[in-house]
């Protein structure tokens, strides 16, 4: 593939305003447009290893997940075959493909509905990476990338960060930044000399304080959660949700993200005024997702 490397290059940090304050905003959107975001990342590791002693890439998750999309075009670059398993599909995004669905299979993805699901999540999802169905030849990515693998790419982002406030002289930083599995957030708390605050989208701080002591059972590594006053279901259209999505897209020219953004955005603008100093946010990618999302809220009559 002549269009992805496999160095990623370095996210610029641009300005951003939102509601009367300025803020950096680390590019993680811009590392590539194929290969982007957190899911870059996370990925890294794999980018610049030797894999082939692989047939295939094995994963499993939602069918709008980015990072399905991500190992799409990994194994694409490494021309692995990429096994994708998932929950029976819904008829019309079958016969109409959108999004990042739509995207993998444009990368070759081959997808398998199981109806039984929630029993194959709970084996993949073990601790121990013992269970291997599909055979030596597979290599198996958990749901989301929550690897400990994922930490040497989010290493970079966090030496990165420090690269560049240096360069500008900067002393003092606070770091926002979503969290899904947490994989993430807690791998750049861990790297990074400056406090890195996080919102969980896909559980509440419980869940995600689980999902860190998985990856890590010294709790110093772990960024400080912060929760909204109100409380969300993940995947879940809110007019709220679009409505600062808009507003901060719109006011500084730059498309953000719709799943995961919003709520991180809410819990931002809920508790800036306790956090003294300059404030980064990190532009985690996964805008390919925005179109089914878009779809739904126009479905719903929330647009
Ligand atoms: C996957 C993803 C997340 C969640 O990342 P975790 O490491 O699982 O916490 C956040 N934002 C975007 C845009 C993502 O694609």
């Amino acid at each position: 593939m002549d269009y992805i490397d496999s160095k990623l290059k370095e996210s610029p940090v641009h300005e951003m305003t939102f509601r009367g304050r300025t803020y950096f905003l680390k590019r993680d959107d811009l590392i590539n447009p194929f290969f982007n975001g957190n899911k870059a990342r996370k990925f890294d590791y794999y980018l610049n290893s030797d894999l082939s002693s692989y047939k295939k890439i094995v994963s499993y998750g939602g069918n709008q997940s980015n990072a399905m999309f991500s190992l799409s075009v990994l194994a694409k670059i490494k021309n692995l075959q990429f096994d994708y398993y998932l929950k029976p599909l819904p008829l019309f995004l079958k016969k109409n493909p959108v999004g990042n669905f739509k995207y993998a299979l444009e990368f070759g993805m081959n997808y398998f509905e199981l109806p039984n699901y929630e029993e194959f999540f709970q084996k993949m999802s073990s601790p121990e990476k013992t269970y291997d169905k599909s055979g030596k030849d597979a290599l198996l990515i958990r749901q989301g990338g929550a690897e400990k693998e994922a930490e040497q790419g989010v290493e970079k982002m966090a030496d990165e960060i420090h690269k560049w406030a240096d360069e500008n002289g900067i002393k003092k930083l606070s770091i926002f930044i979503q969290s899904g599995t947490g994989t993430t957030a807690l791998y750049l708390q861990k790297h990074l000399n400056f406090k890195v605050y996080t919102t969980p989208n896909i559980g509440n701080s419980e869940y995600l304080l689980k999902q860190f002591a998985l990856l890590d059972d010294d709790s110093s590594n772990y960024p400080v959660i912060l929760e909204t006053e109100k409380k969300y279901i993940f995947g879940k259209p809110y007019k709220e949700y679009y409505d600062i999505w808009k507003e901060i897209s719109e006011e500084n020219t730059i498309e953000f993200e719709l799943l995961y953004d919003p709520k991180t955005l809410i819990a931002l603008s809920e508790h800036n005024k306790n956090i003294k100093g300059d404030i980064m946010y990190i532009h985690s990618g996964g805008i390919v997702g925005n179109e089914t999302m878009l779809a739904r809220y126009k479905y719903l009559g929330l647009i």
